[in-house]
C-alpha cells in the first residue's frame, strides 16, 4: 500500500524525523490560504500529491517566492494531468496539493531502508546522488550507492552510521544527524511493517542540518491488519476501480495491460494460465483467482469486472473444479452475461467436479461459448480469438 508524501511526512514527524513545515490542501484556494501558516514570508513550495515519483521533472513541484506565485502554481498544478515516468503516458489528475515552507538546499542526497531478501536483513541505501532518478544511478553508477545491512538482533551499529556518514561526506553535526535519522527510520520501518521507506532527497540545508524533503513509503499489504489506522490513509482516486470492486467481493484480482480477460480458480492455476497465454503469443488483461469456494454471486461479479474492461478482446475461463464446482462457475457466467452483454469471444475450459453439469448449463444457454479440453488448446483458442481469428 502506498500513501501520499504529506501523509508520509506526518508519520515521519511522529518519529521526529525532520521534515519541512507543510500542510495538505484539497483545492488551489486552500493552498493559498494555508501558505502564510507554513511560512510567513516564503519561499513556499507547491507540490502535487499523487502516488508516483518524478513529479519535479513533470512540473508538479514548484518553488514560489511570492504569494502571487503560490496562487499561480497552485492553480496550475491542481487539476493538471501530471505525467511522470511512473504514471504512464496518460498521467494522473492532481486532486491534492502539499504547501510547504521552501528549504535552502546545500546538497541533495538519497536515503532508504528496504528489505534485502537475499540476506533476509534490512538494508540501508544511501547516496550523494540524490534528488534525481535513483534507478538510473543504480543502473549506471552503482558504486555511488552505499549500503549497510542491519543485523536483526542488534540493530544498526553506530560504526555503520559513521561509515555511511563518512562515505556521504558528512562531518560533525550532519554525521550525528544522519545516525539519528537512520535509527528513527529503521524503527519506523519495523513498527509499521514497511516494504520501503525512502527519502529522496535528504537535503543538507545551508545551515548544516539534514531534512527529509520528500518521503515515499510502501507498506506490506499482508501486515495491514496490524495497522488499521493506515487504512484511513487510502486515497480512492489512486486505486484501480476494478481492483476496489474486486476487493468488495473478496476476489484476488490485479489489472494487467494485455487484452485477454482471465477467470481462473487458484493462484497457481491463474499464474500458469497467464504463462501459457504469453507462450501462445497473447497477453493477459488481468490476474483473477476466484478462490476455492466461490459462490455463484462471486463468480458473477468477477465476470462482470472482466466484461467492463474495455481493453478485453477475449475471455478465457479456466477452471479446475475441486471444492469449486463447475456448475457454479457456469451459472455465474450466465448470470453476468444476462446483466452485461457478452460482446467478446468466450473460451471455456472446465475440468473436475460437476464438469458435465457445468458444460450442460453453458451449452443449453444462448451464449456463444468456444470450448476447449486442455490448457494449451484453450490458450491457443483464446489468443486467436483476441486477434479476431476464430
Ligand atoms: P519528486 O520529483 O516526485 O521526487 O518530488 P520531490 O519532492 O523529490 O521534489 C523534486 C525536486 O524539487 C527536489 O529534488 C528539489 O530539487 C526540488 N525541491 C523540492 N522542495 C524544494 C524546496 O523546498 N526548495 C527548493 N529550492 N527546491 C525544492
Ligand atoms: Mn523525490
Amino acid at each position: 500500500m502506498k500513501i501520499h508524501e504529506y501523509q508520509a511526512k506526518e508519520l515521519f514527524r511522529k518519529y521526529q524525523i525532520p521534515v519541512p513545515q507543510g500542510k495538505p490542501a484539497f483545492s488551489a484556494t486552500e493552498a493559498v490560504t494555508l501558505a502564510p501558516s507554513v511560512s510567513a514570508n516564503g519561499p513556499w513550495v507547491v507540490k502535487a500529491q499523487i502516488h508516483a515519483g518524478g513529479r519535479g521533472k513533470g512540473g508538479g513541484v514548484k518553488v514560489a517566492k511570492t504569494m502571487d506565485e503560490v496562487r499561480a502554481f497552485a492553480n496550475n498544478i491542481f487539476g493538471m494531468q501530471l505525467v511522470t515516468h511512473q504514471t504512464g503516458p496518460e498521467g494522473k489528475e492532481v486532486k491534492r496539493l502539499l504547501i510547504e515552507e521552501g528549504a535552502q538546499i546545500a546538497s541533495e542526497n538519497y536515503l532508504a531502508v528496504t528489505l534485502d531478501r537475499a540476506s533476509s536483513r534490512l538494508v540501508i541505501m544511501a547516496s550523494r546522488a540524490g534528488g534525481m532518478d535513483i534507478e538510473e544511478v543504480a543502473a549506471k553508477t552503482p558504486e555511488q550507492i552505499f549500503k549497510e545491512w542491519v543485523e536483526p538482533a542488534i540493530g544498526l551499529r553506530s560504526y555503520q552510521s559513521r561509515r555511511l556518514a563518512s562515505k556521504m561526506g558528512f562531518t560533525g553535526n550532519a554525521a550525528k544527524q544522519l545516525g539519528d535519522i537512520l535509527q528513527k527510520l529503521i524503527k519506523f520501518y519495523q513498527e509499521y511493517d514497511c516494504e520501503l521507506a525512502e527519502i529522496n532527497p535528504l537535503i543538507t540545508t545551508k545551515d548544516g542540518n539534514l531534512v527529509a524533503l520528500d518521503a515515499k513509503i510502501n507498506f506490506d499489504n499482508n501486515a495491514l491488519f496490524r495497522h488499521p489506522s493506515l487504512l484511513e490513509l487510502t486515497d480512492p482516486n489512486e486505486e484501480d476501480p476494478a481492483e476496489t470492486q474486486a476487493k468488495k467481493f473478496d476476489l484476488n484480482f490485479i489489472t494487467l495491460d494485455g487484452n485477454i480477460g482471465c477467470m481462473v480458480n487458484g493462484a497457481g492455476l491463474a499464474m500458469a494460465t497467464m504463462d501459457i497465454i504469453k507462450l501462445e503469443g497473447g497477453s493477459p488483461a488481468n490476474f483473477l483467482d476466484v478462490g476455492g469456494g466461490a459462490t455463484e454471486e462471486k463468480v458473477r461479479e468477477a465476470f462482470k469486472i472482466i466484461l467492463k474492461d474495455e481493453k478485453v478482446k477475449a475471455i478465457l475461463v479456466n477452471i479446475f473444479g475441486g471444492i469449486m464446482k463447475c456448475d457454479v462457475i457456469a451459472s455465474g457466467i450466465l448470470g453476468a452475461a444476462k446483466e452485461l452483454k457478452l460482446h467478446v469471444p468466450l473460451v471455456v475450459r472446465l475440468e473436475g467436479t460437476n464438469v458435465d453439469l457445468g458444460k450442460k448449463i453453458l451449452s443449453e444457454s444462448n451464449i456463444k461459448v468456444i470450448t476447449a479440453t486442455g490448457m494449451k488448446e484453450a490458450a491457443q483458442k483464446v489468443v486467436a480469438a483476441s486477434k479476431g481469428q476464430q
